[in-house]
């Protein structure tokens, strides 16, 4: 938001790891290990919102 930014928008980063703003802010991670495979968006009507890459162990 400093460098001239409206805003933000974090989707799935959050949902492959919930810590992942705060673990930005420390330095902990610069980037997100979501490689953005969309298995989460197919399995929402089936289990809710959550990392399926994280949950059938696909990182
Ligand atoms: S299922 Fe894939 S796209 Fe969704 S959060 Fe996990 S790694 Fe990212």
């Amino acid at each position: 938001m400093n460098n001239g930014f409206g805003f933000v928008q974090v989707g799935r980063a959050t949902i492959q790891d919930p810590d992942f703003v705060k673990k930005l802010q420390s330095g902990e991670l610069i980037e997100s290990p979501c490689d953005h495979c969309n298995r989460c968006v197919a399995a929402m009507d089936a289990g809710g919102v959550y990392c399926v890459s994280n949950e059938k162990g696909f990182m």
